[in-house]
């Protein structure tokens, strides 16, 4: 039989607001533990919780960003459950009535295939504080630091059927919400995680398999492989003739396997009722046109005018505006170089190269576009030639903090060699070298004046101007 795999995630995004959702404590990411807290984060009694108004305006801008319905009415329920990464005993959140509802996202997979993934609804939610458990003394302590930080949480329809569809949507939602500046989407510091919720069918029916849940997978890689693992034990299941249980389960990316953790809990387990300390909440017509009116330009559009504005290819074109701080640091040393062509030949052959080598991640670049204007100056200059800058680049890039570009290229003596003496007897001496070669240039092939060329450049250690080493080697040869 042929199996096709179902997949609907829940995504958990963290919103970069300052403050938290109901109070004013601090939402920084680390600190000691239970030093960002107040009463009202760490429930105690006669606290009232208080709607952050920037929280609303986020949530709203990440639904309409979402191509979502945006819910005038709105309410948030306690979801009640007794564990110790909540000291209240329920979370606040909305399950009765989400600000959004009904959106979708255009996502295109890595083999260039285009699709829509429905949105089914977004909600608000408080986020839960950490245990940390000691396996040497056997004790678990909690830090009440995130208690309260706030959250959306993205209800996707079961549109997904492979990895690649998932990948694609986390990293286009990553992208918007980077541009929109409302959260960073970090997997490894847990501002962005994924439920992912999986079964498996014949290809061609139309009615859903059972599916389990695997809870709060903190990276793509990790997402790849527990689809991967999960799917394959479902389909295995199936073909042995049992049943799949409806669970939650979790994976060990390090073991490289996932295990049952719970069957699945329903609402009614939950306790669900009306939040009675938060009036309802209207989001007003004029709040969503203002939000409509400040979106920015997004990635889409931007490779667009990438492409046809500045010539990049439809590839590079979506990686560099795929990510917000790329796309600034190539925009911004346009504008200040007036050179597009000669940014995109250090963007696309260096940056990306190096970023690929060194497993740098777009926004963890350090490289200011001052100091990439300095030196595509410098590099469009007679001053150094394209294999000097490569090496200048590289040292560029990887430190840039006070780099010194002039500095450098002088310590290293990298400055372009242009004396026509200096470099017609480094091609005499290469001619004189390479009688054979010389041979083949004389009976015809003269696909061998590139191996000349190449030596040359080798004899002046890569600083001889390219054109001039050219030049005189064809000249060289003709007087053979
Ligand atoms: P719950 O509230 O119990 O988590 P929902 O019905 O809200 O369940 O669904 C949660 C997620 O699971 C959604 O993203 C949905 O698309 C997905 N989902 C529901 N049924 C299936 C299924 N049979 N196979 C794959 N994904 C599913
Ligand atoms: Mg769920
Ligand atoms: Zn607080």
């Amino acid at each position: 039989m042929n199996y096709e795999t179902v997949i609907g995630l829940e995504v958990h995004v963290e919103l970069a607001t300052e403050s938290k959702i109901f109070c004013s404590c601090t939402t920084k990411f680390g600190g000691a533990p239970n030093t960002h807290c107040c009463p009202i984060c760490t429930g105690m009694p006669g606290t009232l919780p208080t709607l952050n108004r920037k929280v609303l305006d986020y949530a709203v801008t990440a639904g309409l960003a979402l191509n979502c319905e945006i819910q005038k009415n709105n309410r948030f329920d306690r979801k009640n459950y007794f564990y110790p990464d909540l000291p209240k005993a329920y979370q606040i959140s909305q399950l009765y009535m989400p600000f959004a509802r009904n959106g979708k996202v255009e996502i295109t997979t890595r083999s260039g295939v285009t699709k829509n993934i429905g949105i089914h609804e977004i909600h608000m939610e408080e986020d839960a504080g950490k245990l940390i458990h000691s396996e040497t003394d056997g004790i678990t302590l909690t830090d009440y630091n995130r208690c309260g930080v706030p959250l959306i949480e993205i209800v996707s329809e079961p549109d997904f059927r492979s990895a690649d569809e998932v990948i694609a949507y986390l990293e286009k939602i990553k992208s918007i919400f980077e541009y929109l500046g409302i959260s960073d989407c970090k997997m490894q510091e847990g501002s962005m995680r994924c439920d992912v919720n999986l079964s498996v069918r014949e290809v061609g029916s139309e009615t859903l398999g059972t599916r389990t849940e695997m809870k709060n997978l903190n990276s793509f890689r990790g997402i790849e492989r527990a689809i991967k693992f999960e799917a394959e034990r479902q389909i295995r299941a199936i073909e042995a003739g049992e049943k799949i249980v409806q669970e939650t389960r979790r994976w060990d990316d390090l073991k490289g396997v996932g295990y049952a953790m719970r069957t699945k809990e329903n609402a009614q387990d939950y306790r669900y009722f009306p939040e009675p300390d938060i009036p309802p909440i209207i989001i007003s017509d004029d709040t969503v046109n203002r939000i409509i009116t400040a979106m920015p330009e997004f990635a889409d559009t931007k490779a667009k005018r990438y492409n046809e504005q500045f010539g990049l290819s439809k590839g590079d074109a979506e990686l560099v505006a795929g990510s917000k701080h790329l796309a600034e640091l190539f925009e911004k040393t346009v504008e200040l170089t007036g050179n597009p062509k000669e940014v995109r030949y250090w963007l696309v052959g260096q940056i990306f190269y190096l970023m690929n080598e060194k497993g740098i991640a777009p926004e963890d670049i350090k490289l200011s576009p001052e100091m990439f204007a300095e030196f595509v100056n410098i590099a469009s200059s007679d001053r150094i030639n394209k294999q000097a800058g490569k090496i200048v680049f590289e040292a560029m890039f990887m430190s840039p903090e006070r780099f010194d570009i002039e500095g450098f290229i002088k310590e290293n003596g990298l400055e372009q060699v242009d004396d026509t003496e200096t470099i017609r007897s480094a091609v005499r001496e290469v001619i004189n070298n390479n009688p054979k070669t010389v041979q083949q240039y004389l009976s015809g092939q003269t696909k061998v004046v590139g191996f000349f060329v190449g030596q040359v450049m080798k004899a002046t250690g890569g600083k001889a101007k390219p054109d001039t080493v050219n030049k005189l080697v064809n000249e060289e040869l003709n007087k053979l």
